[in-house]
């Protein structure tokens, strides 16, 4: 692969040269490029984010913000922010499935308006819907404050090149065509599904390129609400003769909404008059309404055979497309962001081992495998209706026909509604800068998240006697949890640290309740909030250890570590 890279033309001389070397070079402006840039401007690391347009958002995809993509918000300050977003806060999120607007419901999931539905006890934070026009702005506005973030609209990557020690990117602005060559140390790719930094970097997707030709269509209806009796709901599925074929989604809680014709694997292009023909069957009837936008996509199931290579890194959409059934696509990108950036800032301060940045691909791939899987099984479930040419009779025949596809959809539905395992449940299980304690895993369930402290796993939260979350505790450096520990004890580790220049705090907590969350005296836990390692005592050797969490060496392998993984398994 670092061959291919070696072919890329030279930069031509006109151009500007920039002299100064910028540590990190991120591309695309989405919500995973404004991510990445906050948290390493959160992290005081220099970065130029780039991004092609001027940051207008035409037709929103994102919604759901899912619980651990709160979290982040909450360690970033933009909860407050989030929740004044102006979706309605008491917006039913009912999920219904339905013949037509005005025909028959066949199932319904009932969720309370987002501002009513409690955080679930493992987490501090709920779940929220914020869309991508509203919460791609809160993203930019944090990067924005960060005073190391620079950020340029309008600015396209053209082509860039590796060298030992640097990228060189040539980029140009769109409204004066001026190019101009900009040196990194580091350049990510957060460009989105075509990808010029996954291209360029020589990195392969793998899976499958077309689930289905999807048509979304923006239009604008105040008084949609005042055609039919279902009242209001978040999403509405419609299934017709044919089965599953179409979605309408309320993208704003108040005049939008987003109409989905589903599709399948053959391209289909339609006219206005046939787009408009399919929003007047789902709604069941004519009506006034305004075609804001149409955007037809490619659903894919897709996920790239490596996230890095060489000095060059993909996160977000780059590194994996998924189908949108789930919600999951935007939140896994938001995920890569938080896992490269401390390693990115580690590289940078000199306290990161070689092996650190490698990791990110280690880590966060088979993350991005699973969620694509999960978004694929999602869509797989929502479109196995079979075909039932009397479902729409005003008949008994009808009427069974209704009963029996409404029960058995509103069960089946439910993996993807219900999702707390997926958003906080994975697991970075076969990391090599995590120091496994020789637990079993708990199961990976898309639906239930059991809270555990097993190393590579997202540390729990649990409420603190001050009324803070173990969740704020950590984030900058590592910190090393010690339950009824005095200092003194946590030293050994606490020196070793300190000695390879990894910032790292002590935190004692005496809470009975959190001790036995985390089932250990001592929990290391990284600056992203996962456990790198936790035990009951200090580490014979905490230099070996602190060298193997900072990516420095590779995990423990040797008879020792084996010996005593194997004894607390048996225990
Ligand atoms: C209908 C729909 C609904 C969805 N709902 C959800 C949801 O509820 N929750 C969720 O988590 N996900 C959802 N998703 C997925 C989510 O929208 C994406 O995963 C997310 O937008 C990816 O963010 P990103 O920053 O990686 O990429 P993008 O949002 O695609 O951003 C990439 C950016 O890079 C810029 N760019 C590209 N090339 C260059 C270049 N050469 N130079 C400079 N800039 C460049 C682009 O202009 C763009 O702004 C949904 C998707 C769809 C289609």
């Amino acid at each position: 692969m670092r061959d291919r890279l070696r072919i890329i033309t030279q930069m031509p001389e006109y151009m500007k040269v920039q002299e100064k070397i910028i540590p990190v070079l991120i591309i695309g402006g989405g919500p995973v490029g404004l991510a990445l840039a906050g948290d390493l401007g959160w992290r005081g690391i220099d970065c130029v984010l780039i991004e092609q347009t001027d940051g207008s958002i035409y037709q929103p995809r994102m919604d759901l913000v899912g619980v651990r993509t709160m979290e982040f918000c909450r360690r970033w300050g933009l909860v407050p922010t989030v929740e004044a977003s102006p979706y309605p806060r008491d917006y039913p999120q009912d999920n219904i499935y339905l013949t037509s607007l005005t025909g028959y419901e066949l199932g319904r999931e009932r969720f309370p308006g987002i501002g009513q539905a409690p955080p679930p006890p493992v987490s501090p934070q709920r779940r929220e819907r914020c869309p991508q026009n509203m919460f791609d702005p809160i993203l930019r506005q944090f990067a924005a404050a960060q005073r190391s973030v620079t950020m340029r609209y309008r600015t396209r990557l053209l082509s860039f090149t590796q060298a030992a020690d640097t990228v060189t990117a040539e980029i140009e602005n769109a409204e004066s065509g001026a190019r101009e060559r900009i040196s990194a140390r580091y350049i990510i790719g957060c460009d989105g599904a075509r990808s010029l930094v996954r291209e360029t970097l020589g990195i392969k997707m793998l899976g499958n390129p077309v689930l289905t030709y999807t048509t979304n269509v923006i239009f604008r209806c105040p008084h949609l609400l005042s055609l039919h009796d279902k009242g209001k709901a978040y999403r509405h599925i419609f299934i017709g003769p044919e089965g599953t074929w179409s979605t309408i989604v309320a993208i704003n809680g108040n005049d939008q909404w987003r109409f989905s014709i589903i599709g399948n694997t053959a391209k289909q292009d339609y006219t206005t008059e046939e787009i408009k023909a399919a929003i007047r069957r789902a709604v069941g009837g004519d009506f006034e309404f305004e075609i804001l936008s149409v955007l037809p996509w490619v659903r894919r199931e897709l996920t790239a055979e490596t996230y890095c290579n060489g000095r060059g890194f993909i996160a977000g959409d780059a590194a994996h497309a998924m189908s949108p059934t789930g919600g999951f696509g935007m939140n896994t990108g938001i995920g890569d962001a938080v896992d490269l950036s401390w390693k990115l800032a580690a590289a940078l301060e000199g306290w990161g081992g070689d092996g650190l940045l490698p990791s990110y691909t280690s880590e966060r791939q088979p993350i991005g495998a699973r969620n694509v899987a999960e978004a694929s099984g999602n869509l797989r479930r929502m479109l196995s209706v079979a075909s039932h040419p009397e479902i729409t009779d005003d008949t008994p025949q009808g009427a069974a026909t209704r009963a029996k596809v409404g029960g058995e959809f509103s069960e089946m539905m439910r993996r993807e509604w219900f999702t707390l395992g997926i958003h906080l449940g994975y697991r970075y299980e076969a990391s090599p800068i995590c120091w496994p304690d020789g637990s079993p895993p708990p199961p990976d369930e898309a639906r239930h998240y059991s809270p555990t402290a097993r190393p590579g796993h997202r540390a729990p939260h649990a409420w603190l006697a001050d009324g803070r979350s173990t969740l704020d505790l950590f984030g900058r450096g590592f910190t090393l949890l010690g339950f009824g520990a005095r200092p003194a004890e946590a030293a050994p580790l606490v020196d070793a640290a300190r000695t390879r220049h990894v910032p790292i705090d002590f935190v004692p907590l005496e809470e009975p309740q959190i001790a036995a969350l985390y089932a250990r005296k001592f929990a290391l836990v990284r600056p992203d909030g996962h456990v790198a390692w936790r035990d009951d005592r200090m580490p014979d050797d905490p230099l070996r250890l602190i060298d193997v969490v900072r990516g420095a060496v590779t995990g423990p392998g040797d008879d020792a570590w084996q010996e005593r993984a194997n004894a607390a398994k048996m225990a």
